[in-house]
């Protein structure tokens, strides 16, 4: 089994993951680029009770495109996003990747939302692509 670790870029947030990722996923919505201020955001989902998290954690929520409730978590000291919680998707977290520490955990499987991808970012041709998300 992969554990893995992670922080915020101060390091006053810090986690580890008990389990390996469920699944990776790059993911190209306006959500994830506005709130990483990333071109795209790779995603980690894990079970919420297999993430041991140390620190405090500010949060922001809003409405997804499809209407559910988004907690966006982040370190009130760097501003660091590390953690989004989707009610429509009980007891999932999803780890924002670029916060994990071990980097060879982070193994995207395939690309979301690609029908709202920046035109000038190239995807991984061997990569699962979807139109919009993945359920
Ligand atoms: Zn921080
Ligand atoms: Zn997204």
């Amino acid at each position: 089994m992969e554990k893995f670790t992670g922080s915020c870029l101060c390091r006053a947030i810090t986690y580890k993951s008990n389990s390996a990722p469920l699944r990776t996923f790059n993911c190209h919505c306006e959500d994830c680029r506005k709130c990483s201020g990333a071109p795209y955001l790779t995603n980690i989902f894990v079970k919420e009770v297999d993430l041991d998290i140390q620190g405090t954690l500010n949060s922001y929520i809003h409405q997804s495109e499809s209407g559910n409730k988004i907690t966006k978590r982040f370190c009130e000291n760097c501003g660091c996003q590390l953690f989004s919680f989707n009610e429509g998707r009980p007891g999932l977290v999803r780890i924002h990747a670029g916060t994990v520490n071990e980097l060879e955990v982070v193994k995207p499987q395939g690309d979301v939302w690609i029908s709202k991808k920046i035109p000038s970012i190239k995807l991984d041709e061997t990569l699962d692509k979807f139109q919009e998300n993945f359920t």
